[in-house]
């Protein structure tokens, strides 16, 4: 899954360039920089790998989310509607600009139910944010109705997407906006980075401003640059965008071999009966970064879990109900408002609000479900008998619970 366990000479040779000039800084320098520019070389590189008209890159998915939030003007007085399975950086962000992030259900895409999504819609809603978790993707054709209905934006949190399509588009780049994430563990990484992306002049220019403390980037001389608004320092490196250009270059080999092993293991997943799979809106676009499968019960699901972990196998599978980054359940400083800083009044009633909101539609699949991070490094043998591993600690679950239950 990570573009890291892939890591070689092409990043070695993008960075050893970088350190010959010295100009660690994306912007100005010209004459010191000797015609390399990597920023702007993975910015076009995005925008031709995915089809968008303009990418923009930020220091991390986190900021590329606050960067797209504000450029479509959403803040103080806004609700957001965000997944309740999710990283934590979705609600950071929105937080961060004063916008209420409003919780809601997911269903087996494991990402917005649309029929949840209608539901929560107040006249504060500004923006509907689908996360594509886990490498595959929302209902994205009842999120851009219900989005037209309302007149709401459409914000892609595509971070854990990279490469992955819907319908021929790919993500990111069917809503408003779009954004990636190039953190140390996804699909492709700069080691720390993230991208906005859009197919509109407006936002790009915003998001461009915003970025880099508001300048217009209009002249070649930074210190004349003029500040329409007001930004943010969000910018990326030099060396991170040279490590995202010897990345990107792999994309389609990372994507390659992805779908090779995920389509191994489901297949020997799919010889148990009781195992089920997420629901997968257009599974020719998922890029197959993990395979998400569910069991019937809670109960057999913490005990294949557990079952796993006494086997030593428990590695890379991921129970998301337990753990503390990825679901509302244990999400308990949001909750309790633990903030450093003064939320505004919307903000902290909305987050005491969710301490008595039940989530049972949600709690009901991802108290079922676990995911299996896909490997870019397993041999033949080695996924062989990753499988048959997996596929013995379940047998032997389902075997003790019928025991017991007859
Ligand atoms: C990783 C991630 C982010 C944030 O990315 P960072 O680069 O780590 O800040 C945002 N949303 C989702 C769904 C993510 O997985």
């Amino acid at each position: 899954m990570p573009g890291f366990e892939l890591w070689g000479a092409e990043e070695r040779k993008e960075v050893n360039e970088l350190l010959e000039t010295g100009v660690l800084m994306r912007y100005g320098f010209d004459a010191q920089r000797r015609g390399i520019w990597k920023a702007k070389e993975l910015e076009q590189a995005i925008a031709e790998t995915i089809g968008s008209k303009y990418a923009q890159l930020t220091s991390s998915g986190t900021s590329a989310l606050t960067t797209a939030l504000a450029a479509l003007g959403i803040g103080t007085g806004d609700e957001v509607i965000m997944p309740a399975f999710t990283f934590v950086a979705s609600f950071e962000a929105i937080l961060s600009t004063g916008a209420v992030p409003v919780l809601t259900d997911i269903d087996e895409t494991l990402t917005l139910d649309p029929a949840a999504v209608r539901q929560a819609i107040t006249p504060k809603t500004k923006c509907i944010m689908p996360v594509h978790m886990c490498g595959s993707m929302a209902d994205m054709d009842s999120l851009t109705v219900i989005s037209r209905q309302h007149n709401l934006i459409l914000l892609e949190d595509a971070c854990q997407s990279f490469g992955a399509s819907y319908k021929g588009k790919h993500l990111g780049t069917i809503g408003d906006a779009g954004t990636f994430s190039f953190d140390f563990v996804k699909t492709i990484t700069c080691g720390e980075g993230g991208a906005v992306v859009t197919n509109d002049e407006d936002i790009y220019i915003k998001c461009d401003g915003y970025s880099d403390h508001g300048h217009d980037h209009k002249g070649s001389d930074r210190g004349a640059d003029l500040h329409p608004f007001i930004g943010y320092n969000y910018r990326i490196s030099e060396l991170h965008a040279a490590v995202g250009l010897a990345q990107i270059k792999k994309l389609q080999g990372f994507l390659a071999i992805q779908r090779k092993n995920h389509a191994h293991l489901k297949e020997a997943l799919s010889q148990i009966p009781e195992i089920s799979f997420r629901k997968i809106p257009d599974a020719e676009g998922d890029s197959c970064t993990f395979l998400s499968w569910f069991l019937p019960t809670e109960k057999l699901t913490a005990d294949v879990a557990e079952e796993m972990k006494q086997q030593g196998i428990l590695s890379g599978n991921f129970y998301w109900y337990n753990n503390n980054w990825h679901y509302i359940r244990k999400w308990d400083h949001l909750k309790n408002q633990s903030a450093l800083n003064n939320l505004n009044d919307a903000q902290k009633q909305a987050l005491q609000k969710l301490q008595h909101t039940s989530f049972e539609a949600s709690d009901a699949i991802m108290s079922r479900c676990i995911s299996t991070a896909i490997s870019l490094l397993w041999t033949e043998e080695q996924l062989e008998e990753k499988a048959d591993k997996m596929v013995s600690a379940i047998k032997t679950v389902l075997e003790k619970n019928f025991v017991i239950a007859g």
